[in-house]
């Protein structure tokens, strides 16, 4: 029951691997690190389902295992839906958490409350050898804080507070790594995902 996990973010590769867990218990997942001289391909589409395709079906080229990719994002109200896609990048390179955060705070610094709606985004797919494919979408919506908060999660969770949080003011990074799993972008996707991923295992 081996797949590939078209991703090198280590935090990313977890959640992912526990979500799976739970429907397809003798999944054995491996990443980008697990595979010698892996070149990840250029993310240059516009839309998460053609991010996520294009590195599912890298994947399956580079290894000839079943695949699955996801991109995903924040999608800001205020900022007509951006970083979007550009998410990952969106203070330049390198890649840093901390910057983008910092800019994403600087960027809102005048936006009041009650236009501070965002949702995150998650396109996944799963790309068998023999060519089939399937990509499912999930989001999670809420608001962007003022400050950084939490030390779970990773990338923009620490400014995100989900709705289903945002009574007690939790973000995403305030969750237990399970919590956040019931509610997000990624854990909607992936468990509608499962099912076929189980079926297709196991008829393999
Ligand atoms: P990707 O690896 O190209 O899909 O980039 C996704 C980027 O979107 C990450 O680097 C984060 O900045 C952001 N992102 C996606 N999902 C999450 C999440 O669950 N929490 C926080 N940030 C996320």
């Amino acid at each position: 029951m081996k797949v590939f996990l078209a991703s090198a973010n280590a935090k990313k590769i977890l959640e992912m691997q526990r979500i799976l867990a739970e429907h397809v218990p003798d999944i054995e997942v491996l990443g980008i690190g697990d595979i010698d001289g892996y070149v990840e391909p250029v993310e240059d589409e516009p839309t998460f389902e053609g991010n996520a395709l294009l590195k599912a079906r890298a994947g399956v080229a580079a290894t000839g295992l079943p695949s699955i990719a996801d991109d995903s994002g924040l999608c800001v109200d205020a900022l007509n839906g951006m970083p979007g896609v550009l998410s990952a990048r969106w203070s330049g390179p390198p890649k840093s958490d901390d910057r983008n955060n910092e800019l994403l705070l600087a960027q809102l610094h005048d936006v009041p409350d009650e236009r501070r709606g965002a949702h995150f985004a998650c396109a996944v797919a799963w790309v068998l050898p023999d060519g089939r494919e399937r990509v499912v979408e999930g989001r999670m919506d809420g608001h962007i804080i003022r400050e950084v908060r939490g030390s779970g999660g990773f990338g923009y969770d620490v400014v995100f507070v989900a709705v289903e949080h945002a009574a007690e003011g939790l973000t995403s990074a305030e969750l237990e790594p399970g919590e956040k799993d019931l509610i997000s972008h990624r854990g909607r996707a992936l468990r509608e995902l499962a099912p076929q991923v189980a079926a297709d295992l196991a008829s393999d």
